[in-house]
């Protein structure tokens, strides 16, 4: 008994807890999906097979996947388990001068291509738009390099992985990617029946430590561009740090806008996820722990640490111990408390004002046996 597309539809889509992953659409066995205005739309007929159900990352409690991935119950409540926190630096001032933080993500994938222990990386850039995020197969350090920074919105990430799988014919993929979209990267490779023609080519997952995201159009385009006239192309930098955003631009100084007066505009599916380390990686980064311009860096599986330790051979990074600088985990842990408080209330908040739950709120497991639905092509028999 499986779910199908029309419940992705009626359960995720509809209610605007998509994240865009393309998840969905990439795992597709007959390309039946397409990506529309940055939602999964049905294009082509649905087989019912319920493979872009099982992959999606907004149907399953984030937390629900801890024991198939790494067996055993987290190792700290807060930031999951974890085999090493590091503080990282990338050694090339080219890297460091574009790189978010530290430059870890860049350097560690750059090495990683270099000795062939993975053949693409996922990563997000930007192009025309500015500031828009759009998903690339990096295949060289060249391309790995011109998508460091951080991007506020979420890209496609899965279509990339389709895109080199089936055009770039790559088989060691490494997938770089927010909380969410790590859980859809582990759900497609997990969950039955599954594509593993997509899923089997993930080589390593990275993911990145994440509070929120903001959708492009409803505030990068109409708060910073039209209401407060900064034009998107004049931005050198966008970081969100200590409770700001700070825009740095290209010339002049830089502008300053408090969280508190723009968390309205961050996107629904973040208001309500309590993961903020990105749980479910092989290796996780983020900034918080680290002092300025280093990356703190948290090695979750065997698998992430054979990867680092590969990496570390080319000696494209510098490694401290976390336990070593200011705050450290202590600085990673408040952060994850404060994102799991404020889902919980935010959860709560959706529950008074009887606004549609996500699924797995509803149905704890979200796997739960399937109704059959009207779809608009018939009904899907389940
Ligand atoms: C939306 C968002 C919110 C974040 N919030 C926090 C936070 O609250 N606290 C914290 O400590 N860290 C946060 N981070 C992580 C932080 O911004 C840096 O990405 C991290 O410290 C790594 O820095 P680096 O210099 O090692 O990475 P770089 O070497 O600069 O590489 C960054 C990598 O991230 C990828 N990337 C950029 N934007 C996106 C995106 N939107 N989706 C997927 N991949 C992307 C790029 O492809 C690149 O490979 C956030 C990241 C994102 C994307």
């Amino acid at each position: 008994m499986v779910k199908v597309w029309q419940h992705l539809l009626k359960d995720v889509v509809t209610p605007d807890y998509c994240i865009g992953c393309g998840s969905c659409v990439a795992t597709c066995p007959v390309q039946a999906l397409e990506r529309v205005n940055e939602k999964p739309a049905l294009k082509g007929v649905c087989i019912n097979c319920g493979i872009c159900y099982g992959t999606c990352p907004e149907v399953v409690d984030p937390s629900s996947l801890q024991t198939q991935v790494f067996g055993t119950p987290p190792n700290d409540e807060l930031i999951g388990t974890y085999k090493h926190a590091l503080s990282v630096e990338a050694n090339d001032p080219g890297v460091k001068i574009r790189a978010q933080d530290g430059g870890a993500v860049t350097a560690l994938l750059s090495s990683l291509l270099e000795i062939g222990y993975i053949d693409a990386a996922i990563v997000t850039g930007t192009a025309e738009a500015p500031w828009y995020p759009v998903v690339r197969v990096a295949t060289t350090p060249k391309e790995v390099l011109e998508c460091a920074g951080t991007k506020y919105s979420r890209g496609p990430i899965s279509l990339g992985l389709r895109e080199a799988v089936n055009m770039y014919y790559r088989k060691k993929v490494a997938v770089v990617g927010t909380p969410c979209q790590i859980i859809a990267s582990r759900r497609m490779g997990l969950s039955t029946p599954r594509n593993e023609h997509i899923s089997d080519a993930i080589k390593l997952r990275v993911g990145l430590f994440c509070s929120g995201v903001f959708k492009y159009e409803d505030f990068f385009k109409n708060i910073v561009e039209k209401s407060l006239q900064i034009p998107l192309a004049s931005v050198n930098k966008f970081d969100l740090k200590n409770e700001k955003l700070i825009i740095y631009l290209k010339h002049g100084p830089s502008r300053e806008l408090p969280l508190r007066e723009i968390r309205k505009y961050i996107d629904l599916p973040c208001r309500i996820c309590s993961n903020f380390s990105a749980e479910m990686a092989d290796i996780s980064i983020g900034y918080v722990g680290s002092p300025a311009g280093r990356s703190t860096v948290l090695i979750r599986t065997e698998l992430g640490e054979e990867a680092f330790a590969e990496a570390g051979k080319l000696g494209k990074f510098s490694v401290i111990d976390l336990a070593s600088v200011q705050p450290g985990l202590e600085g990673i842990r408040q952060g994850a408390l404060k994102k799991k408080t404020s889902a919980a209330q935010a959860i709560e908040a959706l529950r008074r004002e009887k606004k549609v739950l996500p699924v797995w709120l509803e149905q704890p497991s979200g796997e739960t046996i399937a109704e059959p639905i009207e779809s608009d092509k018939g009904i899907c028999h389940i």
